[in-house]
């Protein structure tokens, strides 16, 4: 089964093609369909995901694949949420991984509660107007570092401190982390899905 991926991002494609390399499915990058991106304007990331994977079912015929992620933070009511990847904007400096980081860090000063999740959503539909699409969401719950810890990973991964590892994400090997992310939580709960759901196994 031939599905369209609602992001352009590589590294999610080959990520996600590995997991879902069991049921034969052939992911395809909407950007190779030459399908742009959807708007993505609402307060959840089901929501975005949701439209996101119908805008890209509507413009290809094919089935489709959307996720939306971000980081939650429970002093901050789960803000930034689907504004993770702007959330440095916010506070004057470019939109980055590193910049997003360091205003987290001076936006946490003085505060005790430093427990977050990531959170990666992923929702499927069979045709734009699915009634029924699949939803997975995987989330990680960490606690926010006082200071970076790590090389590897992008993203808040050297400030996401796992308690159980006793690491930041950035300091665990990449296939620790991927085995115990949000993202790879997510991936697995989809697959289980569309096993049970699309291809009645
Ligand atoms: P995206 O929508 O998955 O690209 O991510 C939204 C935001 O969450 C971006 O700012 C990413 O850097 C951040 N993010 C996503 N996944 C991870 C992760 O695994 N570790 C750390 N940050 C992440």
């Amino acid at each position: 089964m031939k599905i369209v991926l609602a992001s352009n991002n590589q590294g999610k494609l080959v990520e996600l093609q590995a997991m879902l390399a069991p049921l034969q499915v052939e992911l395809v990058r909407q950007a190779d369909l030459n399908i742009p991106e959807a708007e993505e304007p609402y307060r959840t990331f089901v929501e975005n995901a949701l439209t996101k994977a119908r805008h890209a079912s509507r413009l290809s015929g094919l089935p489709a694949l959307a996720d939306d992620a971000g980081l939650c933070v429970d002093a901050f009511g789960g803000q930034p949420g689907v504004d993770t990847a702007y959330y440095a904007t916010r506070f004057g400096y470019e939109k980055g991984d590193d910049n997003n980081v360091t205003a987290l860090l001076e936006q946490m000063q003085g505060i005790t509660n430093r427990r977050a999740a990531m959170v990666s959503t992923l929702v499927a539909v069979r045709s734009a107007d699915d009634p029924e699409p699949l939803i997975a969401v995987g989330r990680v719950v960490g606690e926010i570092a006082t200071e970076r810890r790590g090389s590897n990973g992008f993203g808040f991964d050297p400030i996401m401190f796992i308690p159980e590892f006793g690491k930041t994400f950035a300091e665990l090997p990449i296939e620790v982390k991927n085995a115990n992310s949000h993202r790879g939580r997510a991936t697995q709960q989809m697959l289980m899905l569309m096993r049970e759901r699309w291809m009645g196994d």
